[in-house]
């Protein structure tokens, strides 16, 4: 591979991902080796590696093999390892409009408009909406939690860049918790804590991503503390990020809780399918321009949207697998290829269903007790509804016929096999106990 190879690959990137991104991700990069379909690749430290392998990874991987490169893998090293690691780690998040002054060209990815708003997610996206009128407050903080990859990230930059168009007169920060913690111990090192109290003192808006890393950092959490009074007392305006709720975040000091405990504390919920097919639709349209001439067939988003229900970002890079695949190959995407090059993604999002699960689901419907469908009784208006769950538990879940019948009141495994039979016979003849056991399924499996 020559440095021109290189090159167009970053310059492909650079199409990729917007300058911004680029400037903070993708230039600091260079290739160092290849060997064996493991692509060597120099970063300034762990922290720039570990994100650009994450979020960019499968990208560089495409456009590698575009440049005649057979690369299946990245490896990051850190590249002239003269400086401690953390000497580089960038100031800022990859797309902040830094302090929202015209220094940097804001990122496309993580604005408003390219956020998919749906039943799960539609009170925090109006939350920070109104923060990013940069209207006078009205609550403080806006405590936003939920898990790993629902958008929290997002919608803090979403209002960075909607802030930096609406109020250019205010300086907005946006930082993640790590780098919160790493300035405050680079201050403490090099003496310059009035530099960095009168650093965060003097924002007007700050936002603290992922502030479960405080979790046991008793001095730096001392810190925030301050600076985040500070800041509320003056009415500037704090949008705090976490993966779970205040009063769940462990070794968190109770002044810290309540306080956050005074703003908005939203959640966003785990997505839906409705949610996740919006997102993979808006997700395509972006993909129109990176892939020119790549199709996907009808049926493949949905399989999408179904299978793999855990969180966007690896619903995302699900797609951009997908997209980089298809281009490589030169065919139509379908589901079947999908499921080929997806078994890996598909399998660890396998939703784990559980057998009580499916009891409390099936005794619902059949509006019957949970206690006596794993009771005794041996009534038909029981006994039916019993071997109908037997019957999904079977189905839905990898559990053998001994263990479900332990579940079922300890009952002996030829006793599920005779359920599950029955069921099987009575599915063929009997339209309405197929109706119930297939919407019985699809409610479980969504
Ligand atoms: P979090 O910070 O909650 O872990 P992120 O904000 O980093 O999650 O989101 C992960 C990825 O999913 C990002 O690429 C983001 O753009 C995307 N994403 C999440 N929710 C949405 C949504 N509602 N609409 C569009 N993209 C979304
Ligand atoms: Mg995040």
């Amino acid at each position: 591979m020559t440095d021109a190879n290189w090159d167009q690959v970053k310059a492909d990137m650079r199409a990729a991902v917007g300058a911004g991104n680029y400037k903070s991700w993708i230039e600091p990069l260079s290739l160092l080796t290849t060997d064996q379909g493991v692509a060597h690749v120099g970063a300034p430290n762990l922290f720039v590696g570990d994100y650009v392998g994450k979020t960019y990874g499968d990208q560089i991987i495409y456009h590698l093999n575009r440049q005649g490169l057979s690369v299946q893998r990245l490896a990051f090293e850190v590249a002239g390892a003269t400086k401690p690691a953390l000497n580089n780690a960038p100031k800022s998040a990859p797309s902040k409009p830094a302090n929202t002054q015209a220094d940097a060209s804001p990122d496309q990815r993580f604005t408003f408009n390219n956020f998919v708003i749906g039943k799960p997610n539609e009170l925090a996206h109006a939350a920070a909406k109104r923060v990013a009128e940069g209207g006078p407050t009205t609550f403080n903080p806006l405590f936003l939690y939920g898990g790993v990859g629902l958008g929290k990230t997002h919608l803090m930059h979403a209002i960075a860049h909607e802030l930096g168009e609406r109020r250019p007169d205010l300086n907005v920060l946006y930082i993640s918790a790590d780098q919160f913690i790493y300035r405050f111990i680079s201050a403490l090192r090099d003496r310059k804590m009035m530099d960095f109290k009168q650093h965060f003192r003097s924002v007007d808006i700050l936002m603290v991503d992922d502030i479960q890393f405080l979790e046991g950092k008793e001095s730096t959490q001392e810190e925030f503390f301050h600076t985040f009074n500070a800041l509320v007392d003056q009415n500037k305006q704090l949008i705090i990020s976490a993966d779970r709720a205040p009063g769940e975040i462990r070794d968190l000091s109770e002044r810290i809780k309540s306080r956050l405990q005074c703003g908005l504390v939203v959640d966003l919920h785990p997505t839906d399918y409705e949610l996740r097919l919006g997102i993979l639709h808006a997700k395509q349209e972006n993909y129109v321009n990176v892939y020119p001439g790549v199709e996907i067939a009808t049926g493949v988003l949905e399989f999408l949207a179904h299978r793999i229900s855990s969180n966007v970002r690896v619903l995302e890079g699900a797609l951009n697998r997908l997209y980089a695949l298809a281009s490589l190959v030169g065919r139509t995407v379908t589901v079947e290829m999908a499921q080929d090059c997806l078994s890996d993604i598909l399998r660890a999002s396998d939703r784990k269903l559980t057998i009580e699960e499916i009891q409390r689901k099936v005794s619902e419907h059949y509006d019957i007790r949970l206690s006596d469908m794993l009771g005794p009784k041996r009534t038909r208006s029981l006994a039916r509804p019993r071997q109908v769950a037997m019957w999904l538990c079977k189905q839905l879940t990898t559990r053998s016929l001994p263990e479900i019948g332990r579940k079922f009141g300890k009952r002996d495994h030829t006793t599920i096999m005779h359920g599950v039979r029955k069921i099987d016979e009575l599915r063929q003849s009997d339209s309405q106990i197929a109706d119930d056991l297939e919407m019985l399924r699809r409610a479980l499996e969504d």
